[in-house]
């Protein structure tokens, strides 16, 4: 936003083509042009129909118990991440319909039980030399998992979505990865792809607090001595609201911070590609840094507000017990069927020739929800019991 208030689009010279001819649109396979629909208007549809974006409606975000139908899960996550970056994009003038398809894919290489469960899977494949990576794994899912075509595995998703899943949150080299040489990791990616990671970041500083109340593990009073830019929130609030109860003035305070933050990450992107120039895609891809990010003000509150949710709420006694027994879960199955591989669904036992079982057995256990890897769990129990 400029000064005024009014919508600068300035961006829109550095946003990426929906162009057909474009490089970014482009796929490995064949695929009829829909006159009706932009390339990237065509991967949202790949996505919001793929199965394994269905099943993030049973992974969890940060709550494993469901003691509250309120809490979010991997699905609500995601819907909040697109509104802002969707948001976002179109604040910048960038292509709002990548940004969206990118923000719908962000979390859909995550395994079950969060983080603690990404964690238990790539402990148990250390022990094969190799490692869980969310990113890689959702590029797995789109690129060969996904089953819906005749011609081909996967969904033949756009070159230019294909980079922003692997880029959207974290770097890769190719001497680490040259697996993943054509996505050019020497370049940054598009400004689409990189608010992702932003607009993930809003969304979930602003909802690990509403449901870290809602859970009781929380207290506003705490919160807000802790974390400066929700206490700043609230104070606004309560001075437009003096003596309303305290639930609604932290309701507008969350909505206020995430207004706050978003608003920031606009502006400072917006500043910082006006300060190098840049006014098209490859001098953004050229940039030695990410052009997306906060101020040093809002990086400051961001840090603040992480370091009290790692503290009081990510490693709190209680998330820590749903943490442990997610790892005996994940660790006890990975290790089953890594000895008894006939067990295996007959798809994965034909991938083990090609892709090693260390690796199948983790994709098997990736895509499960919480509650399928469950009831695995107690039949497996079951079993080695008899
Ligand atoms: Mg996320």
């Amino acid at each position: 936003m400029d000064g005024n208030g009014t919508k600068n689009f300035n961006l829109h010279r550095c946003a990426v083509s929906d162009d057909t001819n474009d490089t970014l649109t482009a796929r490995a396979y064949d695929a009829p042009l829909r006159p009706s629909r932009t390339a990237f208007q065509r991967d949202r549809e790949r996505i919001v129909t793929a199965r394994a974006f269905r099943r993030l409606a049973g992974k969890t975000q940060v709550f494993t118990s469901r003691a509250s139908d309120h809490f979010r899960s991997r699905l609500t996550h995601t819907i909040e991440v697109v509104q802002i970056a969707r948001g976002v994009a179109q604040a910048l003038g960038l292509n709002e319909d990548l940004s969206e398809v990118l923000a719908l894919a962000h979390d859909i290489g995550h395994p079950p039980f969060g983080h603690a469960g990404e964690r238990a899977l790539d402990t148990c494949l250390k022990l094969h030399g190799l490692r869980f990576d969310h990113n890689i794994h959702a590029l797995r899912i789109v690129e060969h998992f996904e089953l819906r075509y005749a011609a081909h595995r996967g969904l033949n998703l756009t070159l230019g979505v294909r980079e922003g899943i692997i880029k959207h949150s974290r770097d890769y080299t190719v001497a680490q990865y040259p697996e993943l040489a054509c996505y050019l990791l020497d370049r940054m990616p598009p400004l689409e792809a990189q608010i992702i990671d932003l607009a993930d970041e809003i969304a979930y500083l602003t909802a690990d607090l509403d449901d870290g109340v809602e859970s009781g593990l929380l207290e506003i009073g705490h919160i807000r001595a802790h974390v400066g830019l929700l206490d700043d929130c609230f104070t606004q609030i309560e001075q437009i609201h003096p003596g309303v109860e305290e639930k609604y003035l932290f309701n507008e305070a969350l909505q206020l911070m995430q207004n706050t933050l978003t608003d920031d990450l606009v502006a400072t992107t917006l500043a910082n590609t006006r300060a190098i120039g840049a006014t098209s895609l490859s001098e953004i891809r050229a940039h030695t840094a990410r052009l997306a990010v906060f101020s040093a003000v809002a990086e400051a509150q961001r840090q603040q507000e992480k370091h009290y949710l790692y503290e009081t709420l990510y490693t709190c006694p209680e998330l820590s017990l749903e943490h442990d027994k997610a790892e005996e879960v994940i660790t006890r199955l990975f290790n089953f069927w890594i000895n008894k591989p006939d067990e295996l669904p007959s798809g994965y036992v034909e991938q083990i020739e090609t892709e090693g079982l260390a690796r199948v057995v983790a994709d098997y256990i990736a895509g499960m929800t919480d509650s399928f890897i469950l009831l695995q769990y107690a039949q497996v129990k079951r079993a080695v019991r008899r």
